[in-house]
C-alpha cells in the first residue's frame, strides 16, 4: 500500500505508477530519481548572526552560498520558539499541542507519524546525526548517532543506533560541531545504500548555551567590537509586565560558566591548554579592570563576551557546510539534491538587552531559512512570504513526490520555491509558547501576526500587547488599548480567534491551566 502515499503530481509523472501493484522492486526504482534531502539545522541560530540577513557581525560565506545559490526565506515564524518542540514541530507538521511536546520538559511520542517514516515508505533513507533533544530513542530512520540532551561542545559522549534501532552508548572525542559535520560525510560517502534517495539531518548542537568556540576559533574577533543593538538598554517600560520578569538579561543572568570566567568542562587537556591560551590573558585583564569599571562598561564587555563566543560557535558551522556543499559537488550528488539550512528558531544578541529566545518577538519568532535545489529554484532569489517550521515535513513529502497528510497543519512550499505565486498562502500566523514556569522565566502567551501587526496574549497574567511593525520594528511600545488602534485590535483579535479554531487550540492550556500570579516588583540592580 503505497499508492496513497504519492501525490497526484507525482503519479502523472510516472508510468510505473499506472500499475495497480506494487512491488518492492518498483518502490526503489520509482525512488531512484527522487531529488535526495540534506537537512542542516542548527540550535539558537538567529538572522542577526547569518551574513545573508545580516552581515553587520560576522561572514558566513558558507550559508550565503546557500542564499546565492538558492532562496532566503525572510519571514520563516517558528510555533513555538523554543529547542525540542521546534524538532517536534518539524518532525511532525503540527502544533505543540497536537504532537504533545509543549515544553522542554515533554518527552516526544516517537509512535506517531512524521514525515521520515513517510519517506521511508516509499523508499528513502533516512538518517539523523548530531543533536535530537526529543529524549525518545528516534523512529524513522535507517541510522542515527545523536547527543544525549543538550550534548556537549567537546569530546561528546552519543548514542548511535545498535542493532533493533536501539540506542547504544559512545564517546567521539573532538569538538562536537566538527565530529556532526564528520558524521553526516561519513554517512553520505561509507554508510547509505546508494542505489536510493536519501533524506539526512545533520542537527548541530551549536551555537546552544554555553557558547564554547571550537580550537580554531577561540580568539577569533578578539581584535573587533561587535556593534551593540539599538535596544541592548531596555528599561521594559511600554510592554506588559512579561518582559521585565524574565530571566534572561545580559547584565543579570549570565553565569560566569556562560562569560567563560570558570574553567571549562569537558576538555581534555591538549584542549584546555588552548582554551587556557586564549581565555586566560583576556580574563585576568578583565579581573584587572572590573573594580573600576561603570555598570554600562560592565555590560559592554559582557555583551562583547557573549556575543564573540557565539558568533565564533557559528563560525564552525559554517566551515562544516561549506564541507557538506563541497562533498556533494564532488560527488555529483549536488544536481539532484535539495540543501535546507534553518535553525530551530531564532535568538536575542542583545536585542532587549536579552540572550535566549522563547518570546514571539521578531528575534526569536523568526528562524533563517535557506534552500537551494538545483534546477528547480532561482539562484539569489528571495521570498517574503510566511512560512514556518510547520512547513518543513510537507516540504519534504512533497520533494519525495509523497501526498501530505490531511492532519498536518501546515503547508509545502515548493510553489514558492518553483518561484510560483500562490495566491491563497497564509497571511497571519499563530504562535504559542508554553514553558512557565521554567528556565528564564518567560511568561506563557499565544499571539497573531500578519508582518505589519502582532498580538499577543500573556493568558496567565491577562495581559495583551499589540505592536505596530511598520512603525515599531523594535517592539518597544505597545498599542495595546489605544484608541488610534481601535479596528486593528479588532481586526487582529478576530483573527486571532479565527486560528485557534483552526488549528484545534483547546479554549483552556492543556498543561497548566492556573492563573500565573501577580507580578512582583522589579529590583532594579
Ligand atoms: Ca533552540
Amino acid at each position: 500500500m503505497v499508492g496513497y502515499l504519492l501525490s497526484p503530481i507525482y503519479l502523472m509523472k510516472s508510468r510505473l505508477l499506472s500499475l495497480l501493484c506494487f512491488t518492492s522492486a518498483t518502490i526503489s526504482s520509482l525512488a531512484a530519481d527522487r531529488p535526495n534531502i540534506v537537512f542542516i539545522f542548527t540550535d539558537d541560530h538567529c538572522e542577526q548572526a547569518l551574513s545573508a540577513y545580516d552581515p553587520s557581525r560576522m561572514t558566513t560565506p558558507n550559508m550565503d552560498r546557500l542564499a546565492k545559490e538558492g532562496m532566503l526565506f525572510n519571514r520563516c515564524y517558528v510555533t513555538n520558539a523554543i529547542c525540542g518542540p521546534s524538532r517536534a514541530v518539524i518532525l511532525t507538521g503540527k502544533y505543540s499541542h497536537l504532537n504533545g511536546f509543549m515544553t522542554n520538559g515533554n518527552s516526544f511520542n516517537g509512535d506517531q507519524q512524521t514525515f521520515p517514516k513517510l519517506l521511508q515508505k516509499v523508499g528513502y533513507q533516512t538518517a539523523v546525526l548530531g543533536k535530537w533533544h526529543l529524549k525518545t530513542t528516534p523512529q524513522g530512520f535507517d541510522h542515527f548517532q545523536i547527543l544525549p540532551g543538550q550534548g556537549a561542545y567537546y569530546n561528546p559522549a552519543m548514542r548511535v543506533m545498535g542493532k533493533d534501532g536501539k540506542e547504544v552508548p559512545t564517546k567521539v572525542t573532538g569538538y562536537t560541531s566538527d565530529i556532526i559535520t564528520d558524521l553526516t560525510l561519513d554517512w553520505l560517502k561509507e554508510k547509505r545504500d546508494d542505489s536510493k534517495p536519501f533524506m539526512v539531518m545533520c542537527q548541530h548542537k551549536a551555537p546552544h548555551r554555553n557558547w564554547q568556540p571550537g580550537p580554531d576559533y577561540l580568539t577569533w574577533l578578539d581584535d573587533k567590537t561587535i556593534p551593540e543593538p539599538d535596544t541592548l538598554y531596555d528599561d521594559y517600560k511600554g510592554r506588559t509586565s512579561a518582559a521585565s520578569e524574565q530571566t534572561m538579561e545580559i547584565k543579570r543572568h549570565l553565569s560566569a560558566n556562560d562569560l567563560k570566567l570558570n574553567k571549562p568542562r569537558g576538555l581534555n587537556p591538549e584542549q584546555l591548554e588552548k582554551w587556557n591560551a586564549a581565555y586566560g590573558p583576556k580574563n585576568e585583564a578583565f579581573e584587572k579592570a572590573k573594580a573600576t569599571m561603570s555598570e554600562k562598561e560592565i555590560i559592554q564587555w559582557k555583551y562583547q563576551r557573549y556575543v564573540k563566543d557565539y558568533l565564533r560557535c557559528v563560525k564552525s558551522v559554517d566551515d562544516g557546510i561549506g564541507r557538506i556543499l563541497d562533498y556533494l559537488d564532488e560527488s555529483g550528488l549536488a544536481k539532484n539534491t535539495i540543501v535546507i539550512y534553518s535553525s530551530d528558531q531564532g535568538w536575542y544578541l542583545g536585542e532587549h538587552g536579552w540572550y535566549d529566545k522563547r518570546w514571539m518577538y521578531e528575534e526569536s519568532l523568526r528562524t533563517p531559512l535557506l534552500v537551494r535545489w538545483p534546477g528547480t529554484v532561482k539562484a539569489g532569489s528571495r521570498n517574503e512570504d510566511i512560512v514556518s517550521n510547520l512547513d518543513f515535513a510537507e516540504t519534504f513529502l512533497d520533494v519525495a513526490g509523497v501526498k501530505v497528510p490531511s492532519d498536518m497543519q501546515g503547508r509545502s512550499i515548493v510553489p514558492l520555491l518553483k518561484g510560483e505565486a500562490a495566491e491563497d498562502w497564509r497571511k497571519s500566523f499563530y504562535y504559542h509558547y508554553y514553558e512557565f514556569p521554567g528556565a528564564h522565566s518567560v511568561a506563557r502567551h499565544y499571539g497573531v501576526t500578519n508582518g505589519h501587526h502582532k498580538l499577543i496574549h500573556f493568558y496567565q497574567k491577562e495581559e495583551w500587547e499589540l505592536f505596530d511593525l511598520k512603525k515599531d520594528p523594535n517592539e518597544m511600545k505597545s498599542v495595546h488599548g489605544d484608541p488610534n488602534y481601535a479596528a486593528v485590535q479588532k481586526e487582529m483579535e478576530t483573527e486571532l480567534a479565527r486560528l485557534r479554531k483552526e488549528f484545534k487550540v483547546p479554549e483552556v492550556d492543556p498543561l497548566r491551566p492556573k492563573r500565573q500570579k501577580k507580578p512582583k516588583a522589579v529590583k532594579k540592580k
